[in-house]
């Protein structure tokens, strides 16, 4: 037995969000709340701890709407902008907490040191800059969140390399096209999977709805949700309906306990 571990999903839309600005599509001019989404993020708790995997430009947002007063820590999936370019936003936890913990590959700190250079400048820091400590994710190698063991989950989006991540009975993987046997065994059987399903079309680095549900075939969760998400996939409400029993698509500011 290990501890109960809420997911709240902050985002499940992809990089340009729903709507898209100025888009007249009709997902966009949707009026459903569940066609609304911000960029994909989700935030794991249990005890006192919260942790976010990823941390786009939706950020602030995100954290205001669930009022969040403590963030223990940052998982990075890769590099891309949509899940990394609301680092600056960490800044009030930092200035409460000090040194906010990062998760990433040394290829994600590369490029986060390179576009945020003074987040991590050693010397004439600009005062009210926030700081990191940097945590290294390598493929094999588990790491603990407090109590928590966590387990990095390699795939590629088209040839840039992902991590996604098992905590405990949850695993999250974003923005994957492919995935060795070898890295699916590692969440065979987990309770609740989330990964991307961006549309029906196929797209160069990410799961489209067919090849989103094979892999869930393979996996057999218990239950599995869809994320990040473009408005091309369709309304939710009507994309819900044709998928199998245990399949969702995840929505903004949807909460599951596990
Ligand atoms: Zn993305
Ligand atoms: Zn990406």
């Amino acid at each position: 037995m290990g501890n109960e571990v809420k997911i709240t999903f902050l985002g499940t839309g992809t990089s340009q969000g729903i709507p898209v600005i100025g888009s007249n599509h009709p997902v966009c001019l949707s009026k459903n709340p569940k066609d609304k989404r911000l960029r994909v993020s989700v935030m794991v708790s249990w005890d006192d701890y919260n942790y976010v995997i990823d941390c786009g430009p939706d950020f602030r947002q995100q954290m205001l709407t669930h009022k969040v007063t403590k963030m223990d820590g940052i998982l990075f999936t890769h590099e891309h902008a949509d899940h990394t370019s609301g680092i600056d936003d960490i800044r009030p936890f930092f200035f409460r907490q000090g040194d906010i913990p990062i998760y990433a590959h040394k290829q994600v700190v590369a490029s986060l040191k390179h576009r945020f250079d003074y987040i991590f400048a050693n010397k004439n820091r600009y005062p009210g800059a926030p700081a990191v400590q940097v945590n290294l994710v390598d493929n094999n190698h588990p790491f603990k969140l407090g109590n928590m063991e966590v387990i990095p989950v390699e795939a590629y989006h088209n040839r840039l390399q992902v991590f996604g991540y098992r905590i405990q009975d949850f695993a999250y993987l974003t923005d994957i096209k492919t995935i060795s046997d070898q890295e699916i065994e590692k969440i065979k059987g987990v309770k609740v999977l989330t990964v991307n399903a961006l549309r029906v079309e196929p797209h160069h680095s990410h799961f489209n709805l067919e090849e989103a549900l094979h892999f869930i075939e393979k996996v057999k969760p218990e239950k599995a949700y869809l994320t990040h998400i473009s408005h091309m996939l369709g309304f939710h409400d009507e994309v819900e309906k044709k998928l199998p029993n245990n399949v969702h698509l995840a929505y903004d500011n949807l909460i599951i306990n596990i």
